[in-house]
């Protein structure tokens, strides 16, 4: 028996990850994410942000965040039901519903903490929740914290939704049906005209995350529901306010009854305090940069488009994207981590992403374009890629 607090059976499962070969250090940027970037001391092309549109540094969103601060300080003081609600939260839900075209957004501190706080508010005891079996983590530990029972259907599998919805309509009183709107690992889009038919069909509520569709797809970056012209058939659409948007925090776009019951149940906001004015501030200045042009959303499909037919042609296996996320499916794991190491020994940080987080013999990189990265860096990334696989024999 040794000391307890020397946490014996932590070190234990530590050794673990060593053993198996999946302990790893971060990797550590020194300067601002954008499309090159100082990491662990060498200047590299990064194809690994969710930076989309090139806003986490962008000038006018800096500006934007050091006036919010002037004016409204570092810290928003309190939880937002307490004296944490400033006028700037406010006036971000506004612009945030203008822009979703929806009739009210609520603001969260991050995407993750939006899906665990609204999930667990909208359901209870009595009530189904029907997800996507590759649906985001944070979509997971939301319906954990729900009392509502849950059922799980293969990836965009429309048969076997509708089998669940026909099965279980008598035997509950709402069911909610679960789906990201693109899906990271792939970049697949979610068949969300069928989902939103079957839902009107069987009387389901619908839940769309659109973390990596808002601020890329649809008319100037308003996400997936715009993107399939779904306007009022969707009851919940999510959205992260740090990925496109390139700032920090989450929101849900729905109606003002949805509206005012989070804004008395929603527990992250209830119990967490209110995002920082800076960030407020900058998410503002973003969306009304959306708004005013098209320029960043079309150059991060224009970018994405380029990369995807040049690696194409040289063989690499690009998967089933419909967006600027680019899997590079290599399969085995090992090798995809060695590819991943390769490149940025090169020059090129790219991440592998290897089982459990996506399925076994399914490794691969995931290369993220955004409208930031020029002709030249993105040339210089595929000729990088083209001699690491000619090397490693992985070109088709
Ligand atoms: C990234 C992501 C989140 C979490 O968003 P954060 O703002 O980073 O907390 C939630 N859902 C999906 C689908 C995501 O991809």
């Amino acid at each position: 028996m040794g000391n307890v607090h020397e946490l014996n059976y932590l070190k234990e499962k530590i050794e673990d990850l060593k053993k198996e070969g999946t302990y790893r250090k971060l990797p550590v940027l020194e300067g601002a994410n954008q499309a090159e970037i100082l990491l662990n001391g060498r200047k590299v092309i990064n194809l690994s942000s969710n930076n989309y549109l090139g806003f986490a540094n962008h000038p006018r969103l800096k500006k934007a965040a050091i006036e919010a601060v002037e004016k409204y300080g570092v810290g928003s003081g309190a939880v937002r039901t307490i004296v944490g609600n400033m006028s700037i939260h406010e006036e971000l839900e506004r612009v945030l519903s203008e822009f979703k075209k929806e009739e009210a957004a609520f603001i969260y501190q991050s995407g993750f903490n939006c899906n665990a706080g609204t999930i667990q508010a909208i359901t209870e005891a009595g009530d189904l929740i029907i997800s996507d079996e590759l649906n985001h983590a944070s979509i997971i530990d939301g319906t954990r914290l729900s009392r509502a029972d849950k059922k799980i259907f293969k990836h965009s599998d429309m048969d076997e939704l509708e089998q669940i919805l026909k099965e279980n309509r008598d035997k509950y009183r709402n069911m909610l049906i679960i789906t990201d709107g693109v899906f990271s690992m792939d970049g697949d889009i979610a068949k969300l005209p069928e989902i939103v038919e079957l839902a009107e069909k069987y009387e389901a509520m619908t839940y769309v995350d659109d973390a990596h569709g808002s601020g890329v797809l649809g008319e100037n970056g308003r996400g997936t529901v715009d993107h399939f012209g779904l306007h009022g058939r969707v009851d919940f659409t999510i959205g992260t306010l740090s990925k496109a948007i390139g700032v920090v925090g989450g929101y849900v776009a729905g109606s003002n009854t949805m509206y005012e019951w989070l804004n008395h149940r929603a527990r992250p906001v209830l119990f967490s305090t209110s995002l920082p004015p800076a960030a407020v501030g900058a998410i503002i200045e973003a969306i009304k940069m959306l708004k005013e042009s098209s320029e960043y959303t079309e150059k991060v499909w224009n970018n994405a488009r380029y990369f995807k037919e040049k690696l194409g042609k040289l063989g690499f296996n690009t998967g089933k994207s419909e967006t600027p996320i680019t899997p590079v499916i290599i399969g085995d794991e090992a090798k995809s981590m060695e590819f991943s190491k390769n490149l940025l020994d090169r020059g090129v940080f790219v991440s592998a992403i290897v089982f459990p987080t996506v399925p076994r013999g399914t490794g691969r990189v995931r290369c993220m374009i955004t409208a930031e990265h020029t002709e030249e860096q993105l040339d210089r990334a595929v000729e990088i890629f083209r001699q690491v696989g000619e090397e490693m024999n992985i070109l088709g």
